[in-house]
């Protein structure tokens, strides 16, 4: 079998950590398969390395910014080669671009357009484990490119897909995908199984076991993933096109505390408007999620809508001129919100999910300031400083309670 294994940060953090990882990789070559491995940067290292770059500045180039970040895998693969040699198994690290990462040149959050896996390939002809460097590529005009936070999931399922691997596992510091963030909610329950479209809304509304492109990727050349851990070597969560054993009306609650929230008050309450706010903000190239207009005083109306954080300035910006055109009274925008939802197939076909949602959160004296449904989930936002509370609160009313 040709097996794809990725180690996450926390798998990967220190020596002990790494033999750990080439104990696990080495018994699966061991067992006569092919083993592509992929690894993050040890521990916080991503994240020590922006701390650096924002010491000299907050707007540096994005490029310096991907080349400085790609340095973090170049340190894992290697350390992760030796460690495997150590335990007598050949290995070769390979970084993005020489295991054939070819990626579209938007820096910091760059698409993987192929993998041109030859070189992966006559490595492993040659019985090697084969070690590549998560979360990089190159570009057309042969500059490192970074896929976003949590890449190296993409990395795997990528190389999964174009080499046909007949499994692809994903190791972590959890045991799995479960209900909620085990480290958050103690009786957080760990599912066996998970349907690609469950899992691409939790991924996507805060769950940050898997990146959520990696499970749109996986989803669309149906590579089936298994989430598990590297410290404790029990069955993981598998994540497939029909979960078949756990009929569960919701998989799961998730968190996301970084959305900002655009104000718009006192537009005239006039045909046309919501569409000149919302072009504004396409084409500051900011991605619009909750919206909610609502009837003001004396004619007017106001636009409420949530963007992710990092964007809320941008979205502002796209605003300003044409809210003083308009006569607006206010232009606002604050961060102190955040957006919990619960998602499962399972709710489409059931009443009263949405009910039993929100008596949870009534019953915890939470105010819910905005609601969007679709037919797997349901979000709502909420203060900031409620956030934990209310996934406390929904959990134990959908998973802690016995009718
Ligand atoms: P890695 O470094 O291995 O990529 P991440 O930190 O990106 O690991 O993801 C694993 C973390 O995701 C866990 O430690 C856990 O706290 C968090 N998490 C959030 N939601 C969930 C969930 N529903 N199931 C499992 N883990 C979750
Ligand atoms: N090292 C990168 C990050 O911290 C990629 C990853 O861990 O998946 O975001
Ligand atoms: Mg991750």
């Amino acid at each position: 079998m040709l097996v794809v294994q990725k180690f996450g940060g926390s798998s990967v953090r220190d020596t002990e950590r790494l033999l750990n990882v080439a104990r696990i990789v080495t018994d699966t070559y061991k067992q006569g398969n092919e083993v592509v491995v992929v690894v993050s940067a040890q521990g916080d290292t991503t994240d020590d390395l922006i701390a650096k770059a924002k010491e000299l500045g907050k707007k540096n180039s994005k490029r310096e910014m991907d080349m400085l970040m790609a340095a973090g895998e170049q340190i894992s693969i290697a350390l992760l080669a030796m460690a495997i040699e150590s335990l007598g198994c050949p290995a070769t690290s390979l970084l993005g671009w020489q295991a054939g990462f070819v990626t579209n040149s938007t820096y910091g959050a760059a698409r993987i357009k192929r993998v041109n896996a030859e070189r992966i390939r006559t490595e492993l002809d040659k019985n090697r484990i084969v070690v590549v460097a998560g979360f990089q590529g190159l570009n057309r005009n042969e500059d490192v490119t970074t896929l976003g936070r949590g890449g190296s999931d993409t990395s795997a399922v990528a190389i999964a897909a174009s080499m046909h691997a007949d499994l692809c596992q994903i190791y972590t510091d959890v045991e799995g995908v479960y209900t909620a963030d085990p480290r958050k909610i103690p009786n957080a329950r760990k599912l066996s199984e998970i349907t690609y479209g469950e899992m691409l809304e939790l991924a996507s509304l805060g769950a940050q076991v898997l990146n959520n492109r990696s499970v749109e990727m996986a989803q669309k050349y149906n590579v089936e993933l298994e989430v598990l851990s590297s410290l404790n070597r029990v069955p993981g969560t598998r994540v497939m096109e029909v979960a078949k054993m756990e009929k569960m009306l919701i998989k799961g609650v998730a968190k996301d505390t970084s959305v900002g929230r655009v104000m718009v008050v006192g537009l005239p309450d006039e045909p046309g408007i919501a569409f000149k706010v919302f072009s504004l903000v396409a084409r500051a190239h900011v991605n619009v999620d909750i919206i909610l207009q609502s009837v003001g005083r004396d004619g007017t109306k106001d636009i409420t809508f949530t963007v992710p954080a990092e964007d809320g300035a941008d979205a502002v910006e796209a605003l300003k001129d044409f809210c003083e055109r308009m006569g607006a009274k206010d232009l606002r925008y604050d961060t102190e919100c955040a957006k919990v939802s619960i998602v499962g197939a399972g709710m489409e076909t059931h009443e009263g999910v949405a009910a039993k949602m929100f008596e949870a959160l009534a019953d915890a004296d939470i105010n819910i300031e905005m609601i969007s449904t679709s037919e797997i989930k349901i979000s709502v936002l909420i203060a900031l400083a409620d956030a934990d509370r209310a996934v406390a609160a929904v959990h134990k009313a959908f998973f802690e309670t016995n009718d």
